[in-house]
């Protein structure tokens, strides 16, 4: 599973013979660890006139111990540029990109974040602004492309009245736990009833406090990590899968402090179960992860139904079942928080993948279906769609495309399992309500689908 090819672009002869040969350099990326603080130095923040969230964002970086830089000073270096680019309503005005970033994008140091902040644009008042705001999709994602050293950029659209609502988002985009998360677009306040807040946790460090969480397919993989996260920050952490993993699942649940719970998801009597097990046991549940997930990939004209059913069942059909059931009875607690795991081969479909690039859009079909209704109880629905990430099922991978796939990104390697479950564990966070029907990519920028 280790990249080699990362680790000989570190040493110190690849650092002499890599930029020679033009070949890709990937930086070694800035990952969380507890203590650290959330930016390692200052950060810009900067606002077109009329800009309605830079005071907010501003306090809210200054409660979270981040230094603000307010005006640029040249020599310096920056851990985040951000800017509120709300006030931007004519196309005219997209030049204030250009005069904020145009000389302090040098200045963005490695692993660095940037941060543009708008409206979404159907919910503009005129044509032009949603002109304008529409643009920023295509800056913030070209200045991805441009950032070097292991930097990301990413640009939120805020809902006009949901203000107050950005700071888990902001906690996630500028810290280490986005480290893999580049080039996206995240809307907050824009699914369903809105003007839902949410709750501050007491700890930042343990939101997850007393809640009570559901991974499926924890017993090993991206599964096991999201196990990890998720406990790591307060959570009880009930990990399914499947009976003939049950020693690692065991061994998962031991481990994170957690309980194991030998289920196959597809199972009739599952949705049942889950509803009984998590009222009686725990007297609620907060998270539901629906993680586990199975390949089995020939092309269209060679795949057995069998093949066909299965990705079907295991990736889709069962998640949905499990959900009916849920919603249906008063196991859940407010605020809860149901997340999907998709796929890039789900966005922009994958040769020999008809059945999973199916069944990992349709979780996307489920975020967009069922965040509106999830909206009217205070209860989200967001998924991921992982690029390369390094676990077992890619490292099966031949090495002709293993390479290009993990190489084609604008961090130009593959991401971890942790990069994932931070993902995740920003959605479950009780500060994250009115983040809601989001689709976001943990991909590195990769270049399959963008
Ligand atoms: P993995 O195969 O290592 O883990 C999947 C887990 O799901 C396994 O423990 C498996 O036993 C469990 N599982 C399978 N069928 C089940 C069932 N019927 N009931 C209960 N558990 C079941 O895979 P992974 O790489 O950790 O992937 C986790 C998720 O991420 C999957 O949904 C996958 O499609 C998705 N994903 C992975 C990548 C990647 O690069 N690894 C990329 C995109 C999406």
């Amino acid at each position: 599973m280790a990249d080699r090819y990362q680790q000989f672009t570190n040493s110190p002869v690849g650092k002499f013979v890599v930029p020679k040969l033009g070949l890709p350099s990937p930086t070694p990326l800035r990952r969380y660890r507890p203590g650290r603080p959330l930016l390692e130095g200052p950060a810009l923040v900067g606002a077109a006139p009329g800009g309605r969230l830079e005071k907010t964002v501003t306090e809210q970086l200054r409660g979270a111990g981040v230094e603000i830089a307010t005006s640029a000073t040249a020599g310096s270096s920056y851990s985040a540029l951000v800017f509120d680019a709300t006030g931007i309503s004519d196309p005219k005005q997209l030049r204030e990109l250009h005069s904020f970033f145009q000389s302090t994008i040098k200045q963005v140091g490695t692993c660095g974040r940037v941060v543009v902040l708008g409206t979404p644009p159907e919910l503009t008042k005129s044509t032009r602004e949603r002109v304008a705001q529409r643009g920023l999709e295509g800056f913030t994602r070209s200045v991805a492309k441009e950032l070097r050293n292991g930097a990301t950029a990413q640009l939120v659209y805020v809902a006009p009245g949901s203000e107050g609502t950005t700071e888990s988002t902001l906690r996630f985009v500028l810290s280490a736990k986005s480290a893999f998360v580049d080039g996206q677009v995240i809307r907050v306040g824009t699914a369903g009833a809105g003007g839902a807040t949410g709750t501050t946790p007491a700890d930042w460090d343990k939101p997850l406090d007393g809640k009570v969480a559901l991974v499926t397919g924890a017993s090993r993989g991206i599964g096991a990590s999201i196990a990890e996260v998720l406990a790591r920050d307060g959570a009880h952490v009930v990990a399914v899968d499947i009976p003939a993993q049950g020693a690692d699942l065991s061994a998962v649940a031991n481990a994170v402090g957690g309980s194991a719970l030998q289920l196959d998801v597809t199972a009739e009597d599952t949705p049942a179960k889950l509803v009984e097990y998590f009222s009686e046991r725990h007297d609620g549940l907060d998270i539901v992860v629906h993680n586990a997930g199975i390949t089995r990939d020939k092309k269209l004209a060679n795949m057995d139904s069998a093949r066909w059913d299965s990705v079907i069942s295991v990736n889709i059909d069962s998640q949905l079942a499990i959900n009916d059931a849920l919603l249906e009875s008063s196991v859940l607690r407010d605020n809860a928080r149901f997340i999907g795991v998709s796929s890039i081969a789900g966005i922009a479909g994958n040769l020999g993948q008809t059945n999973y690039g199916t069944s990992k859009a349709a979780v996307i079909g489920m975020v967009e279906g069922t965040a509106p209704v999830l909206a009217e109880r205070g209860a989200t629905f967001n998924a991921v769609a992982p690029g390369f990430i390094e676990t077992r099922m890619t490292a099966a991978i031949p090495v002709t495309i293993r390479e290009p796939a993990r190489r084609l990104s604008t961090l130009a390697q593959g991401g971890l399992p942790v990069d994932v479950a931070e993902t995740i564990a920003w959605y479950a966070n009780p500060a994250s309500a009115a983040v809601n029907g989001n689709v976001v990519r943990v991909c590195g920028q990769a270049m399959i689908g963008a």
